[in-house]
């Protein structure tokens, strides 16, 4: 069974369009269910009726014509109750609808179940034989479990307007809104570059080709290539593999003659597609067609057709090297931005970001905050093979993509960005001014730093310190960790530009989702594994490089260094910890370096930490509480998984009781409390933060002058007020509609985006 579900939903994922891959659904369940009809009723978008979208075995030319009333027929009984309707006869039923135009008076045994996804019922699939039998419990399992893998499939189609334009061509279609979540805030409209990790067969994007001779001949340079290496790989391995081992090169060979995998790459580009989207198209058939097989032998030659598949892509992509012409307003779409893929699009192009996996929380999205580039994560609807070089709208505000703008949504989105740029023009003003509120409390605002240019961006927008130097980003970049000069000379340059303000210097914090590509950690579940401190406290050689490379960058210098320790879960790692500091202090006084002892602090990131924070202040410096990763470990949401994006909140009321509890803790103990989560770089959560009594407020740099513009706006009674208010709620929900408000009703509305979609144009 499981097989010919895999097969079912293999199939459908390879049909070219939505109305063909509802057509294969039901012919293949009639197929493996040995039924006489199987149908789809689809929900309209507006949900107010079934539509009669496709069908094996009724009357074809109802397809399209037929509609049922939400509670209308067994259909509709099915979808009210969301669960299974199994009969034996189902015209004797009290519901029965008889419809005469599909024709289904001859059929009786009826077993319908719904399609859910997320909760929402997207319609009803049903079979039917004309013998009057009920289904055994089996043919219903195996309906309800394709039924759920299909969901995805049909939401999918809703999101992008498919369902609602059954038959037209997406190209037609226009204003196609894909929802994500923010990313980074801004709005911005641009062309779409679609950037494949090195590669990935699967990421390849369709793209069309005018010259099909230049084509053919790159895929030709490309398998001459990839001849001559296999048959070199077999020469080297003559004397050490056995010959039925040596026989698979052969057999790789023979694949990529002409009357096999490669003639069909070339039908491919002779109809217009380019050699890599064309591979792309040939390896997944054969692939499919392997799997298909009865044999496990044979099934198992789809993994070599995959691997024959990569080489000759890794071929084409070195011939055709990489991409160098990016458009003015480039979008930057993968289906998972990395910081590689950013950094090999020239800054000044780089103007959206859309990507498919990962949430506001991923790295990537803190990247784009920095760099203020309006991005959307978590797009898991966007047609990511046929979006290339065209418009989209990216709203990093609401985390949604427009495809295929039309003149009116392109010049409503025209006038918010006129707008945007006009209060940020008047912010400019604020970057001298003192961070105080009306009643004149003193807010301390610091930036979050990781990027090379971070640093002036942040002066330029009179940042008072660092609050959070991400050093694994420069670790990132090299294929091997630096050397303690290497990283002395990178934080050098960040502490003179900031000298004589603070510099607060995380270690290293690598694992969970911030990987280095020449330290693989593989592990079930990295968020709960091997990151931050863990790693380091296990490697002292990285620990010791590191910090010595802090301590000595800050010789001769004024301002203040901060060492932060990320992810401490007891005070051991901490106790641990501050013995390689001051080792790595004293070996650098010793070596006769002048400079002051680095100030230590933790960062409360995980709930352990929390209900310990006054035993942890007690032991450092300072506090500092990294909110993005405490709502992911206090709420158990990954901060990078679309699907529970949103039930990540920070303002969650445990999370806040938690922030506030931090505070009281760390000032117990006369400690200096701040936050450098993205929490604090938000207007209702710097106005908490304050009102919690924070003494240091850490962001990313774009978001510093809106935020500082609100403290001076408000006073700190008010915030106190709200906070009061805010303190006694129970969801994140009303949390936010409180601070929505209130905000507006402070005469703070200017720094909320209100949501303006294309219904409201
Ligand atoms: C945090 O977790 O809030 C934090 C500042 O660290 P990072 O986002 O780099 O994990
Ligand atoms: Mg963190």
């Amino acid at each position: 069974m499981l097989e010919t579900l895999r097969n079912i939903v293999q199939d459908v994922n390879a049909a070219p369009d939505f109305q063909r891959r509802l057509d294969i659904i039901v012919s293949r369940v009639k197929e493996a269910m040995g039924t006489e009809v199987c149908s789809i009723y689809l929900m309209n978008p507006a949900r107010t009726h079934y539509m009669f979208v496709a069908t094996e075995g009724l009357n074809i030319e109802a397809v399209g014509n037929v509609r049922l009333a939400i509670d209308e027929g067994l259909v509709g009984v099915v979808g009210r109750r969301a669960e299974p309707i199994n009969l034996e006869d189902a015209t004797t039923h009290s519901q029965f609808h008889y419809l005469p135009e599909i024709g289904e008076e001859r059929f009786h045994a009826f077993l319908g179940v719904p399609i859910i996804h997320h909760r929402r019922n997207l319609g009803v699939m049903v079979v039917q034989q004309s013998e009057s039998r009920r289904f055994d419990e089996s043919e219903e399992a195996f309906l309800v479990t394709l039924s759920a893998q299909l969901a995805g499939i049909i939401a999918h189609a809703e999101a992008t307007g498919e369902i609602a334009h059954l038959g037209q061509d997406d190209h037609e279609l226009r204003d196609l809104r894909f929802v994500g979540v923010p990313g980074a805030p801004g709005i911005v409209v641009g062309d779409a570059v679609v950037v494949q990790p090195t590669a990935d067969l699967n990421a390849v994007p369709d793209r069309e080709v005018e010259n099909v001779m230049v084509e053919l001949a790159v895929f030709d340079r490309a398998i001459n290539a990839i001849r001559t290496q296999i048959r070199q790989i077999g020469e080297q391995l003559a004397t050490s593999l056995p010959p039925q081992e040596l026989a698979l090169f052969d057999a790789y060979l023979h694949m990529l003659d002409d009357d096999a995998l490669a003639g069909d790459v070339r039908d491919e580009i002779r109809k217009g597609q380019w050699s890599q989207g064309a591979l792309r198209h040939v390896i997944q058939e054969h692939v499919r067609n392997f799997e298909r097989m009865e044999d496990s032998y044979i099934r198992e030659r789809a993994a070599d057709v995959r691997e024959l598949g990569q080489r000759v892509l890794a071929n084409l992509q070195d011939i055709r090297q990489k991409k160098t012409h990016f458009p003015e307003n480039t979008i930057l779409v993968a289906q998972e931005v990395t910081p590689a893929m950013m950094s090999e699009i020239p800054t000044e192009r780089l103007k959206g970001i859309v990507s498919m996996q990962g949430t506001g929380n991923s790295h990537v999205a803190i990247l784009a905050r920095a760099l203020d580039i309006p991005t959307v994560m978590g797009a898991v609807d966007l047609p990511l093979f046929s979006v290339e070089n065209r418009t989209l709208i990216v709203d990093g505000y609401f985390g949604q993509t427009f495809l295929n703008p039309t003149p009116k949504l392109l010049d409503h989105y025209a006038s918010l960005m006129a707008e945007e740029r006009e209060f940020a023009q008047e912010l400019e003003e604020f970057k001298d001014l003192p961070s105080v509120t009306t009643d004149g409390h003193e807010v301390v605002l610091w930036v979050n730093i990781g990027l090379i240019g971070d640093v002036s961006r942040a002066l330029d927008r009179g940042a008072q310190g660092i609050g959070l130097f991400r050093t694994e980003v420069p670790f990132q970049t090299l294929d091997r960790f630096p050397t303690e000069e290497e990283q002395r000379v990178i934080y050098r340059e960040h502490m003179e530009a900031f000298s004589p303000l603070p510099v607060t210097m995380r270690t290293l914090d690598i694992g969970g989702d911030k990987p280095l590509p020449y330290f693989e950690i593989q592990e079930d579940n990295p968020f709960l594994g091997w990151r931050g401190i863990r790693v380091t406290l296990d490697h002292p050689e990285i620990f010791m490089a590191q910090v010595r490379a802090m301590i000595k960058a800050n010789a001769g210098l004024e301002g203040e260094l901060r060492i932060m320790l990320p992810m401490i879960s007891n005070v051991g790692e901490v106790d641990e910890a501050k013995v390689l500091v001051n080792r790595a202090y004293t070996e650098v006084v010793e070596e006769g370096v002048v400079v002051d002892r680095p100030q230590i602090g933790v960062m409360i990131e995980v709930p352990a930490a929390v209900y310990q924070a006054r035993e942890l202040a007690k032991r450092v410096d300072f506090l500092a509480v990294g909110s993005n990763d405490l709502t992911q470990y206090m709420l158990a949401v990954d901060r990078n998984n679309p699907r529970v994006a949103e039930l990540y909140n920070e303002t969650h009321p445990a999370v806040l009781h938690a922030l506030r509890e931090v505070v009281v803790a760390g000032h117990a103990e006369d400690k200096i409390v701040g936050i450098c989560g993205e929490l604090a770089g938000t207007p209702h959560g710097a106005v908490l933060c304050i009102a919690m009594g924070f003494d240091i407020l850490s962001m990313s740099s774009p978001s510093l002058l809106k935020v500082k513009w609100v403290v001076r706006n408000i006073s700190r009674m008010t915030a106190m007020r709200m906070l009061v208010k805010v303190l006694k709620m129970h969801t994140a929900d009303e949390i936010n509609d409180f601070m929505h408000r209130s905000l507006i009703e402070a005469g703070l509305g200017r720094v909320i985006p209100s949501y303006r979609g294309p219904d409201a144009v």
